[in-house]
């Protein structure tokens, strides 16, 4: 697996491999893996000839008051957990490189953008949309692989590919969880025992929403009291959202019907933990 950390040097790859009619696929991360970005790699490795892999925790697209300063990092732990899941380039950028004056071109996507995530934490998906459109801009890459668990995020990716005519395949894979069924986060590692127990409740409340659409419940707000009820079935846990969506616009459901998207973002203690599921 071959290191790169400088553009220029990125983008002559990318040129080079897609000359020779390779196809490219690529996994943007923050880093400090685990087995759900893993899985992103293992999948671009099936689908293509080479596979780019990128970390970089990006300052734009945390607030002011959010957890970049002690977001995680393992550098030589995630070299080698990228090795092993058949990365062929892992590509590293600094902050210097990616940003060498402060920012003044942005991609910012609207409406979706409003909701949810988006109204918790504004400039976060700006903030994101750019990252990536920039790092698609140095990668070239045929296809580009997100996780389920950042739901809002994958739709977001998907309008803006669409709206700014990207060439890139977006695909979006099943998020990996715990045996507890907590979904897989570098944050998770900021939970303490007892947290970390505590957290598996999210999953607990989104099954208990998906329990009553499956048993005929119509009514949207019927399961956002169950899963806000579920939610508070343990200690210290604060509610940002318990919501019920149109898995395309991200706007809350008046009525059950067709595709639905169950999402759930909470704090416990210092640490910041969404997850989703979409009910069929
Ligand atoms: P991050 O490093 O948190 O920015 O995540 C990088 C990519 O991995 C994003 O596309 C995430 O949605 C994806 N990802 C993070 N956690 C999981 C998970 N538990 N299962 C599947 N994909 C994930």
């Amino acid at each position: 697996m071959k290191v790169i950390n400088n553009i220029r040097e990125m983008q002559s790859f990318a040129e080079s491999f897609r000359k020779s009619g390779k196809t490219i696929g690529f996994v943007p991360t923050m880093g400090f893996l685990h087995e759900g970005h893993l899985s992103l790699m293992r999948q671009a490795k099936k689908e293509n000839d080479v596979v780019v892999a990128s970390i970089f925790v990006n300052p734009t697209q945390f607030g002011p008051q959010e957890d970049l300063s002690r977001y995680p990092r393992d550098e030589e732990g995630d070299r080698a957990k990228c090795a092993s899941a058949g990365v062929d380039h892992l590509f590293l950028p600094t902050a210097a490189e990616m940003y060498p004056e402060p920012p003044s071109v942005f991609v910012s996507i609207e409406g979706i953008t409003d909701v949810l995530e988006g109204a918790i934490r504004p400039g976060h998906f700006r903030g994101v949309a750019t990252v990536v459109t920039k790092l698609f801009n140095m990668v070239k890459p045929h296809r580009a692989y997100f996780g389920q668990k950042d739901f809002q995020q994958c739709a977001v990716i998907r309008r803006m590919t669409r709206g700014l005519d990207q060439d890139v395949e977006v695909i979006v894979l099943p998020t990996v969880r715990e045996a507890d069924g907590l979904a897989m986060s570098s944050r998770n590692s900021y939970l303490d025992a007892n947290e970390r127990r505590r957290a598996a409740v999210l999953f607990r409340a989104l099954k208990a929403g998906e329990e009553l659409i499956r048993a005929g419940v119509r009514e949207p707000e019927q399961v956002r009291q169950k899963m806000r009820e579920t939610l508070l079935t343990e200690q210290g846990i604060e509610i940002d959202y318990a919501e019920v969506a149109d898995p395309d616009t991200l706007r809350p459901l008046e009525a059950l019907s067709g595709r639905i998207v169950l999402l759930i973002a909470v704090r416990l203690g210092t640490t910041r933990l969404i997850d989703n599921l979409l009910v069929l």
